[in-house]
């Protein structure tokens, strides 16, 4: 166990965070006697228990995390079971997330080729049923294998248990108290590509691609990433800052009177009664005059203006302040709330 602990390299915003204590897990043997660990059960009492994967979706509110930090590293990737259809893998959650990505392309298998490139671990995916591109890694997740912080039981939750929703579920709605430590999932053998989201498919025309494979699929969505969003370790970010906005129809017609070329996209889950619109909160910040914007040390990146960016030195009060600015200006220009994606503790 390590104490004052720097996770500057463990947050892609790159701030000098220090924490009072930090742990790096590799088995649930190793997550058992850390839970006997007195400083631990304190903490954990008082919900000051951090797990932290990749720190590519965290932003720590202050320069010291008062609390105890678990870093689980479990490791390896297994086949559980093959048919003539489809494969169903196990990956534990210390795997670097765009290496499973790429690993299960070179296989051949299809369903997470959209979300190739998105920084973080595989233990990290379902907690914000990471999305990209018009996938969501909630269609290829099966069962997520957890133990309880604090009895140390391991628990495996089945697909519904997880309650997956836009950029949500059960483990991003009950805080802490389970980490994860290997997600299941089943790929398909056969070509099902998604190229309606984003720019694909004009991406692929334009380079003569008509009949594209997985590879081509996985290839171009890392292109346009690394053309719209900041290199991770380069510029401090957590890719998307804000949630996408989800309105009432009422509302987008309103928006739509104003501003006829406002993007949007139905909600996978509404029904007639309750039909909710998505409009891209980029689209918001951008039209509010916030695109490229920079205060001293934090900014918001000029090529996509749902990304608030930390240029170094900086302190995360700066991202605190401009988020409240951005978000006191999109309710007065649109009178919408827009609200965080990224965890902030
Ligand atoms: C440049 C950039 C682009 C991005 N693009 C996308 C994108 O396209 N789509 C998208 O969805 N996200 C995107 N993100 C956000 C981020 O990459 C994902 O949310 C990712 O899944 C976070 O993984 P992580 O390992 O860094 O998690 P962390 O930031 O370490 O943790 C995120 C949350 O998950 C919890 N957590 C982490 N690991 C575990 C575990 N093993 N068990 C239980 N809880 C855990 C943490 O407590 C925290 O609440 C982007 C980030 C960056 C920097």
């Amino acid at each position: 166990m390590e104490k004052n602990f720097s996770l500057l390299g463990l947050n892609t915003f790159g701030f000098d965070v220090k924490a009072k204590f930090f742990e790096k897990v590799q088995s649930l043997d190793d997550v058992r006697n850390l839970i006997g660990n007195q400083d631990f059960k304190d903490n954990l009492n008082k919900s000051r228990v951090l797990v932290l994967s990749g720190g590519s979706n965290i932003l720590f509110s202050s320069g010291f995390y008062d609390g105890f930090v678990v870093y689980p590293d479990f490791k390896g990737i297994e086949t559980l079971d093959e048919t003539a259809e489809q494969v169903k893998i196990r990956c534990y959650g210390g795997e670097v997330w765009k290496d499973f990505v790429d690993y299960t392309v070179s296989k051949n298998l299809y369903g997470l080729e959209n979300l190739a490139d998105i920084p973080g671990k595989v233990g990290a995916a379902p907690v914000q049923n990471i999305g990209a591109y018009g996938a969501e890694v909630k269609d290829t997740i099966c069962q997520v294998h957890t133990i309880d912080l604090f009895s140390g039981k391991v628990r495996v939750f089945s697909k519904e248990e997880c309650e997956f929703s836009y950029r949500n579920s059960i483990f991003k709605k009950s805080g802490v108290g389970s980490l994860i430590y290997a997600v299941d999932f089943i790929l398909k053998k056969h070509a099902e590509l998604k190229l309606d989201y984003g720019n694909i498919r004009n991406y692929l025309a334009s380079n003569g691609i008509t009949h594209p494979t997985l590879q081509d699929v996985a290839k171009t969505v890392k292109t346009i990433r690394a053309e719209k969003l900041p290199e991770v370790g380069v510029v401090g970010s957590v890719g998307s800052f804000f949630q996408n906005a989800i309105v009432s129809i009422e509302k987008y017609q309103e928006i739509k009177q104003l501003y006829p070329e406002v993007p949007s996209y139905p909600v996978e889950s509404s029904t007639a009664s309750t039909a909710m619109i998505k409009i891209p909160s980029g689209w918001l910040i951008d039209r509010a005059g916030w695109k490229g914007y920079r205060e001293n040390h934090v900014g918001v990146w000029d090529k996509q203006a749902l990304v608030l960016v930390h240029y170094g030195g900086g302190k995360p009060q700066e991202i605190l302040d401009l988020m409240h600015k951005i978000q006191a200006s999109v309710k007065t220009k649109f009178g919408i709330e827009i609200h965080p994606e990224v965890n902030i503790v």
